[in-house]
């Protein structure tokens, strides 16, 4: 019998039926391989965060956790100097980043690009940007950044004229991804004052970095800062991450935010996890430490590594019968997963998370014995 249903395809809207899904590293289930490919942390979350975590899974797990994430929110204040007022807490850090992206920018409409339509990013940055925009219907604006991924000056960008000062919202990577290039809060103070509409300076891997601009978002009443508990704090699994900034655009985010977005558990590992900064910060020094000597070791290697302020590199492997993407394959043949772009400004690098000194010295003999064999 014919169905009376129409063809599902007709149901689906143009611009979901049209759109490039955000593509996330591979998640594989295969046991002994070395996972450099999605800047996970490579060290557990702190005793006590388990603990935490473990004793909240009773029969609470039937109520609906806190709706703001007030406990959590709190503890962020206290520790970025600011009010529970100032924080907006997400599903990851990519929820509050899709919630800018709703609260701030209007839908594009007709062919015309409007300053208030427009979602403005570097290129290359971090790849979810784009899409972002798409599912919004907004027009997009992606800006080169200069040789060696270096941010381009105020001056440089008003120059070039593409850069948009009235960009209904910007967002900044930094340190950046996929390069690691950190960029100093002097610059970055620079190309917020000259910026007209809501900037967003997306800090997922900061602590890994010299610098961070947190104070900014506490300066200008138009700098959003975001954060993860993911990278640093060893939470990908548990998906918590925030904005910090204006009371007022804070306010307008949370009129939008689904009632109860963050799980309970994962507020729970959260502000466990603020009671343990000291376990933190050691193991960041210890991925600085590995980030270092990796470097090194693929830079006598023959690879060119660019300086990294993130828990990943990016390498380019020396010219020769492989390609990056052949190394790509070379290394899993090797069970050992990275990351390739095809995109044409990074594709004859790979990104390389920052493991244990175990991995990357696993990493190293691979890549020689990879050498030989060419
Ligand atoms: N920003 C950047 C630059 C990232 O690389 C990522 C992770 N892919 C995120 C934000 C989102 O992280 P999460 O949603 O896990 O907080």
């Amino acid at each position: 019998m014919k169905s009376p249903l129409k063809n599902p395809r007709s149901l689906i809207r143009p611009l979901v039926h049209d759109l490039h899904a955000y593509v996330p590293g591979e998640q594989p289930k295969i046991k002994g391989l070395i996972k450099l490919n999605t800047n996970e942390n490579p060290y557990p979350p702190s005793p006590r965060v388990l603990k935490a975590v473990k004793a909240a899974v009773d029969g609470r797990l039937r109520l609906y956790p806190n709706p703001t994430a007030q406990v959590l929110r709190e503890k962020l204040a206290k520790l970025h100097g600011c009010a529970a007022e100032n924080i907006i807490i997400g599903n990851g850090s990519d929820e509050v980043l899709i919630m800018a992206v709703r609260a701030f920018v209007e839908p594009a409409q007709g062919r015309a690009r409007k300053s208030k339509s427009l979602v403005q990013y570097f290129h290359p940055s971090y790849s979810l940007y784009p899409v972002l925009a798409d599912i919004h219907g907004a027009a997009k604006n992606a800006v080169p950044l200069n040789a060696n991924f270096a941010l381009p000056s105020v001056a440089e960008l008003k120059k070039g004229r593409v850069w948009d000062f009235n960009a209904a919202l910007t967002f900044v990577t930094t340190p950046n991804a996929p390069s690691g290039s950190g960029y100093a809060t002097a610059e970055l103070e620079k190309l917020c004052r000259a910026t007209n509409g809501v900037i967003v300076l997306d800090e997922a891997y900061v602590d890994f970095a010299r610098e961070n601009a947190m104070q900014l978002a506490l300066k200008y009443p138009h700098v959003l800062v975001a954060r993860t508990f993911s990278k640093a704090y060893s939470l990908c699994f548990q998906r918590v991450g925030y904005f910090v900034g204006h009371a007022e655009l804070i306010a307008a985010l949370d009129k939008i935010r689904d009632s109860y977005n963050v799980n309970g558990l994962g507020q729970v590992a959260a502000v466990a996890t603020l009671d343990d900064l000291k376990y933190y910060r050691a193991n960041f020094r210890k991925i600085i430490t590995t980030r270092e000597e990796l470097s090194r070791s693929l830079t006598l290697l023959g690879f060119r590594v660019l300086p990294s302020q993130t828990n990943f590199i990016l390498a380019k492997p020396p010219g020769g019968a492989l390609t990056a993407k052949g190394w790509l394959q070379k290394l899993r043949e090797k069970r050992i997963l990275v990351r390739w772009f095809s995109q044409p400004e990074i594709k004859d690098y790979l990104r390389i998370t920052i493991g244990t000194p175990a991995e990357a010295k696993a990493l190293v003999r691979a890549v020689k014995a990879i050498l030989q064999a060419v």
